[in-house]
């Protein structure tokens, strides 16, 4: 066990409720994928605490200013920053992820924080004058939004324990509205800590429930109580799709799962290339949403891309996530890595060549490349939400295009060529949500729109300004002029 985390204190956590702590009969432990260790528990609720948290959070009337709210997040932002270190080995103990990637990630809080400091103060109204046809009149119509009448459900996957709570909870905050968020049961922890930095900064705690248990006995009152007008869900496709039938006349935002290529020209710089490769693969110990899941390499230059591939992967230190050397932890749990292991197995049986990796210890698992990859290879066809960079090759643009269309997906995509003609090709023709000339695809600021079609999600977009429109209900407001 590393020194660090010994000094971590155990955390048995209590539901927040209307500003209590409430403590369960049962609970869930929380254990360390790396050391197998408990580091905390999260409360299991149950129906009548969760109808609690909805009955409270409908009665409570917000009324902070602009003012209040930017200033909320802004202090928020700075306590977490002042905080990286508490923070990022609270993130690291429960998630495996390595201090590299917490760290990284405590950034991305703040920034989305800070994003919804600036949004609070800036009011997004339109005004529009209505003489401009034959029969316009003299009025004029102003648009302003205002926060749902109803509780928004927000529930959030394993992969970045705290930003995608973040990017729940930060855009409800500076739109005024109430809360109830259920984050994954494999990282509650991270959830209840961001949600404690708000109320220390200002947050009235009617303002944001928490409540974690048993999906199987508390998922359906979150999706059906009479007072959720909204539901925000980041997580995997069948669950997500479990919503959507489930959900009856409310609003959905679903951000779900990815299959994402990085598409390697012919004429592309092959370092810079692989630099991208390697990163997209195993940052976040290639638990992202867009994280390279594909390869999709021109033949004439896959063995050259192949080889600088296997180098940089191999000098991709993984082992004792708190060691802050290592560019990767843990995967999840040891299911997880097992999984992989599985999948890569599998392609190997059908042909596919292991070129360095697929080694497992615990939750431990090591990057690992493959080629000779095609794309009806479950490894390709489903999401591998792991470090695995399968290699597919291609001979022509037209053929890129066509597998890269060709899963289920539609989140992100990188792309790596100098030539114009191609890139825009890409540009218009990748059935995704985000095309990035040569960066990975899980590049993105927090305040700018991101999300997928398809299985990824139904088009409705997350980041910080996105958020805050699917947030609100927009009212006209129309007088003489
Ligand atoms: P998951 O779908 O297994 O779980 C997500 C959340 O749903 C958890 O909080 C879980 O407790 C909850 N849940 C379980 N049963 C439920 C039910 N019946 N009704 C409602 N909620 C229920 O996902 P995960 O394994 O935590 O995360 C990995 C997945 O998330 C991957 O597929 C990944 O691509 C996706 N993801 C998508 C994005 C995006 O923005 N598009 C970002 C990150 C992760």
């Amino acid at each position: 066990m590393s020194a660090i985390l010994e000094s971590i204190e155990f955390r048995a956590e209590a539901l927040r409720i209307g500003g209590a702590r409430l403590r369960t009969a049962r609970a869930i432990d929380v254990r360390n994928p790396y050391t197998g260790e408990r580091v905390g528990t999260a409360p299991m609720a149950s129906l009548d605490e969760v109808r609690r948290a909805f009955d409270i959070a409908q009665a409570y009337v917000p009324t902070l200013s602009r003012y209040e709210r930017s200033a909320i997040l802004n202090k928020a932002a700075a306590l977490l920053r002042e905080r990286t270190e508490e923070a990022s080995t609270l993130i690291t103990s429960e998630s495996g992820l390595s201090k590299k990637d917490s760290i990284y990630e405590i950034g991305r809080v703040a920034d989305v924080l800070n994003f919804g400091a600036n949004e609070a103060l800036r009011d997004d109204g339109q005004v529009f004058s209505c003489d401009l046809t034959p029969h316009g009149k003299k009025r004029k119509v102003i648009t302003t939004r205002e926060p749902l009448l109803g509780v928004i459900t927000a529930i959030t996957p394993f992969n970045h324990p705290m930003n995608q709570v973040a990017h729940k909870v930060v855009p409800s905050v500076a739109t005024n509205n109430r809360m109830v968020l259920k984050p994954s049961e494999k990282v509650p922890l991270s959830a209840y800590y961001f949600a404690d930095l708000l109320y220390e900064a200002g947050l009235p705690p009617e303002m944001l429930q928490v409540v974690t248990g048993d999906p199987r006995e508390i998922a359906d009152e979150l999706l059906t109580n009479r007072h959720v007008d909204l539901i925000t869900f980041t997580g995997g496709v069948p669950i997500g799709k479990y919503i959507a039938a489930k959900a009856g006349y409310r609003r959905i935002v679903l951000e779900l799962g990815g299959n994402d290529p990085l598409i390697v020209m012919d004429d592309a710089d092959l370092d810079r290339a692989s630099d991208l490769a390697v990163q997209g693969s195993y940052k976040n110990s290639g638990q992202r949403c867009t994280a390279v899941k594909r390869m999709l390499v021109h033949e004439k230059v896959a063995a050259e891309f192949t080889e600088r591939v296997v180098a940089k992967t191999r000098a991709w230190n993984f082992g004792d996530p708190m060691d802050k050397s290592n560019d990767m932890g843990t995967v999840i749990d040891e299911a997880a890595a097992l999984r992989f292991q599985e999948l890569v197995d599998e392609a190997v049986a059908q042909g596919a060549r292991l070129l360095v990796g697929n080694q497992r210890e615990g939750a431990l698992y090591s990057p690992t490349v493959l080629d000779r990859v095609r794309p009806e290879m479950t490894v390709v066809r489903e999401e591998t939400f792991g470090p695995v960079s399968p290699i597919i090759t291609f001979g022509s643009i037209d053929e890129a295009i066509a597998i890269s269309n060709g899963t289920a997906f539609g989140l992100s995509s990188g792309i790596c060529t100098n030539r114009l003609e191609d890139a825009t090709r890409f540009a218009k023709e990748l059935k995704v949500g985000t095309v990035n000339l040569w960066e990975v695809p899980g590049y993105r600021i927090e305040l700018t729109p991101f999300g997928g079609i398809k299985d990824s999600g139904l088009g409705y977009k997350e980041g910080v300004q996105e958020a805050i429109k699917s947030f609100t209900n927009c009212k006209t407001f129309t007088l003489p002029w």
